[in-house]
């Protein structure tokens, strides 16, 4: 870590303890250049990194919108609000995990898309469709034909 002081970048832990009921690492620092001595203090991040759009924006990450496109594929489909919550959190837990400060908006699409095809093929289908803006009739059958030949994943777990 850089000393606040004379922004010499190599400092020492001198002393390292758990605060806030450890949740917390607070380190007392010395400066190895002019000998100052800081504190810092070091918790872990989970934030949902930005989204990088295709034409290189970026804005954040929006839970809502995600839920909404997983609804819309899975609109009349026998799969209850639970599970679709319960992927909303997996899908977000795996973007916080990755510790990624920003992710492009395709790594996001096929996270839900591996999601969906777990849950259920329709919806992953429709998602696809939409999310992969399959060209012509012919390329959607071809991703219908590969998931027929796939061992059905979804069954009847409910
Ligand atoms: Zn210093």
């Amino acid at each position: 870590m850089r000393c606040p002081f004379c922004s010499h970048d190599d400092t020492k832990v001198i002393d390292s303890r758990l605060v806030a009921e450890g949740g917390q690492v607070r380190r007392r620092r010395e400066c190895t250049a002019c000998a100052e001595r800081f504190t810092s203090y070091e918790t872990a991040e989970l934030l949902m990194p930005r989204i990088i759009k295709q034409n290189g924006n970026r804005e954040p990450f929006d839970e809502e919108k995600m839920r909404a496109g997983l609804l819309r594929a899975l609109e009349k489909r026998p799969v209850s609000i639970e599970k679709i919550e319960t992927v909303v959190s997996q899908i977000e837990h795996a973007l916080q995990a990755t510790g990624e400060r920003e992710i492009e908006s395709l790594v996001v699409g096929e996270l839900v898309m591996d999601n969906l095809k777990k849950l259920d093929q329709v919806a992953y289908v429709r998602f696809a469709s939409v999310y992969r803006d399959f060209k012509d009739l012919n390329e959607f059958r071809q991703e219908i034909d590969r998931l027929a030949e796939e061992p059905d994943q979804t069954g009847s777990v409910d």
